[in-house]
Parts: C-alpha cells; structure tokens; sequence
C-alpha cells in the first residue's frame, strides 16, 4: 500500500477483509483518518518517475476502525455478504463502477505529459538545423510527429468521452473510463519516446525536459490498475455485452 502525498494523508480508503473465507467478495473498503493509532509511515521509495511525488509504504498495526467508518455503511456491506454467502450473483462492484470514473482523470495526468512532450519536440524540431534545413523537413522526423498529434487527439477523445458519461451518469457498458487510461498511458510512454528520438542525444540528457516526461509517464501503464489490468476490464466488458 502506498501514500502519494508528502506523509500521512489526512485520510486513506483501506480494504479489508471482513469475511476472509468469501474472497473478494468478503471485503469492505473503511475511511482511516490521519491520527488513527498503529497507522505509521512505512519506507519511502525510490522512484524512476513522478519523483516530485512522495511515495511510501502505509503501515496499519492494529488499527481499530469504528464501525461509522464503513464507506457505504453497514447495512449495505451486511446486504452484500449475505449474497455472497448463498452464493447469489453479485451487482457489479461500486469499486470497478467507481473506476471507470476515476480512471479517465488519472488517464488526462498522462495526456498531459504526451501534449507536453510533443510541442517541445514540434517546436525543437523547428529550430534544429542538421545537414542544412530545419529537422522537421525530413519526413522521417515530420511523420513522427504526425503520429504523435494523432494519437495524443484521440486519446483526449477518449477522455472527454468517458468524463462526459461519468457526470451525465452514463452507464459504461464497454469500459470507457478504463479504455480512457489505458490508451493515455501508452500513448504517454510512446510520445514521451519518440520526442527523445527527435531531440537526438539532448533528448537523453537531463538539460532537456523530455527524459523525465518519458520517466514520468511510464508510472501511467502501472497505477490506478495497470494496462493488463485495464485490457482485463475491457474485455470482461466485451463479453458480457
Ligand atoms: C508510484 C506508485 C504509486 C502508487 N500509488 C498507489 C496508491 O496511491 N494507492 C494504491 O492502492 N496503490 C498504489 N500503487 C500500487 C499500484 O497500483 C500497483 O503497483 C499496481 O496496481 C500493480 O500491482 P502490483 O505492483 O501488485 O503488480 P502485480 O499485481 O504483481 O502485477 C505484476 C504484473 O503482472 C500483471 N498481472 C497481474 N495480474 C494479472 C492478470 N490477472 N492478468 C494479466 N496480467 C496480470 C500486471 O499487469 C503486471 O504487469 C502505486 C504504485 C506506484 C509504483
């Protein structure tokens, strides 16, 4: 488990078990605030990215959570373990629902990384004179960026579609949130690499912004689900429609 935010956040969203022999089914998610005794800061980590982020393990030593601190309460939860139970189909879990809202936000951190690396390496291309002209009038460098707009528009599609369903409460029949992050992330990792490709040896070296914009973008394939992760969603979505 890990906390993103400079320490202690003031609160976590904690799963836990509360019926071990029902699986996944036999979880419920609680609010822990930030005094809570036995919850400490574990060790920081090392990041290849988003180091501007502090990341670190969040201990719990027997933290003992109010019932009131229940997220959904215990009706709901009591209502839930008793389907589980006689083995009743499941609703679909308010986690995966609440996802595919969620999903799309963390998908537009990353489109913003790609935008950004994309007009540093337009604009660089411009300027950059080798072998008499600009670097941007080889096609090979022109049509990388060509690529690079394309999929970057897209991915923003993606985005916009799936916000615009999360606030008018549409329904995500195929995974739109999910689809939203996982094309961003790639896209972010692709992008961020090509723009080192057209900086040449300055788009490896740390005088130049794009190394860490491809650093910080790879975390985009990884957290809030990974990208297998996110393909599992989509299909499951698929196969159910
Ligand atoms: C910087 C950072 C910040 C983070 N912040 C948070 C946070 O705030 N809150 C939080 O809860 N977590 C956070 N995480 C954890 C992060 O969400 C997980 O690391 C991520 O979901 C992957 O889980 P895992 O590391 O256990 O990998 P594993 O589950 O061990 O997966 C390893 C590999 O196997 C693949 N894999 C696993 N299962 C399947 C499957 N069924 N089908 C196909 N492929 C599969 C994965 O996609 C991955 O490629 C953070 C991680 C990092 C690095």
């Amino acid at each position: 488990m890990f906390i993103t935010n400079g320490g202690i956040a003031d609160v976590h969203v904690v799963v836990a078990a509360v019926d071990p022999e029902l699986g996944t089914r036999g979880q419920a998610s609680f609010v822990i605030g930030k005094g809570a005794k036995g919850l400490t800061q574990g060790k920081k980590e090392k990041k290849m990215g988003i180091r501007a982020s502090h990341t670190a393990e969040i201990l719990l030593d027997d933290v003992v959570v109010p019932a009131d601190q229940l997220l959904g309460g215990e009706e709901k939860l009591e209502a839930k373990l008793a389907r589980a139970r006689t083995g009743e189909h499941g609703r679909s879990s308010v986690a995966l629902k609440t996802f595919e809202t969620t999903r799309p936000v963390v998908g537009a951190q990353a489109l913003g990384i790609a935008r950004a690396a994309f007009e540093f390496a337009r604009d660089y291309a411009k300027e950059r004179i080798a072998f008499g002209k600009p670097i941007i009038e080889n096609q090979a460098i022109a049509f990388k960026l060509a690529d690079m707009a394309t999929e970057i528009e897209a991915a923003r599609m993606l985005v916009w579609r799936a916000l615009w369903m999360g606030r008018h409460g549409g329904e995500f029949k195929l995974a739109e949130g999910s689809m939203a992050k996982l094309k961003c992330g790639e896209v972010a990792v692709k992008v961020t690499e090509d723009a080192i490709q057209i900086l040449g040896g300055y788009g490896y070296i740390r005088d130049f912004p794009v190394e860490k914009w491809h650093r910080d973008a790879k975390i985009y394939t990884l957290f809030e689900g990974t990208s297998e992760i996110q393909r599992l969603v989509i299909s499951r979505a698929i196969a159910a429609g």
